[in-house]
């Protein structure tokens, strides 16, 4: 910090992971959001994805757009993102700030041994589809906000760090849940090209969809609803023990929710096992 620029060097062996990720009020988050909270989520939602690059977290600058210098905000934003970034070693290397709506934007780095990073490119037919945690909350949140579970969800999502790590060598594709499963999903299918099946009644929810008894709002969650920040990914079925093992290990639950088919299709199977609607999921540019 201080300088014009900031300086990186690289360890012998180690690949630099970058990723931004921009959020903008009213279409992000709503206006008089947390700023605790906003700290958090902007720098989890960076994590989340150099996780799913299978990358450790080491470096961020933030550029961050602000309507007044509140000082009190600023506070709380700071507190946020330090408390995540010191929890991941994160160092804040370099940014900048300006005056106009409130937006935020954060580009993370992070490191991985060559040729290790994970990619979406790489499932193959036959290999297990995999999902970390419960699925679904932080779209509950939208609709009952008042579900405490759902809107920690929502608004303080946990990046799968120490997961994406183990998952170098282990895992032939992945990605962080930020759109919803089906879209999601969709992009690793897109990549790899290759298709899918997938069981609904294999999916992890959360828990607050059984005492709501809404069979299509829980469909539409679980599916389509995006902000999740699990990981999604395939492996050989050779591999179902050590993802087993990795997850008593990491205190995670790792379901097993389908499998990569030849093709292009995402098939969703009901509990009859019958194919059952779903949206594609989160459209960036939906509604501009
Ligand atoms: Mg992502």
């Amino acid at each position: 910090m201080g300088d014009d620029c900031a300086r990186i060097l690289v360890a012998d062996g180690m690949e630099l992971a970058i990723t931004t990720d921009l959020l903008v009020e009213g279409r992000h988050f709503l206006p008089r959001a947390d700023a605790r909270k906003l700290g958090h989520k902007a720098l989890a939602v960076n994590l989340s994805d150099l996780a799913a690059a299978g990358a450790t977290p080491r470096w961020a600058t933030l550029a961050l757009c602000l309507p007044a210098a509140d000082e009190a905000w600023l506070a709380e934003f700071s507190d946020g993102l330090f408390a995540l970034a010191e929890r991941h070693r994160v160092e804040l290397i370099g940014g900048d700030t300006t005056r106009g709506p409130l937006a935020i934007d954060i580009t993370a780095l992070g490191e991985v041994p060559r040729g290790l990073a994970l990619s979406r490119a790489g499932a193959q037919p036959g290999d297990d589809i995999w999902v970390s945690g419960e699925l679904g909350g932080a779209a509950l949140a939208l609709v009952h906000p008042e579900i405490a579970g759902a809107a920690r969800r929502l608004h303080e999502p946990q990046p799968r760090v120490a997961l994406g790590e183990r998952l170098r060598g282990l895992a032939r594709a992945a990605i962080d849940v930020s759109d919803g499963l089906a879209g999601d999903l969709g992009h690793i299918l897109e990549r790899s090209k290759v298709g899918a099946v997938v069981d609904y009644e294999r999916i992890p929810r959360d828990p607050s969809f059984r005492k709501l008894a809404n069979a299509q709002l829980e469909a539409q969650c679980v599916l389509s609803g995006g902000d999740d920040y699990e990981l999604l990914f395939a492996a050989q079925a050779g591999q179902r023990a050590r993802i087993e093992a990795l997850s008593s290990e990491l205190g995670l639950a790792l379901s097993r929710i389908g499998a990569i088919t030849p093709g292009t299709a995402l098939t969703v199977l009901d509990k009859n096992g019958k194919p059952m609607p779903y949206k594609g999921g989160y459209d960036h540019f939906a509604g501009i």
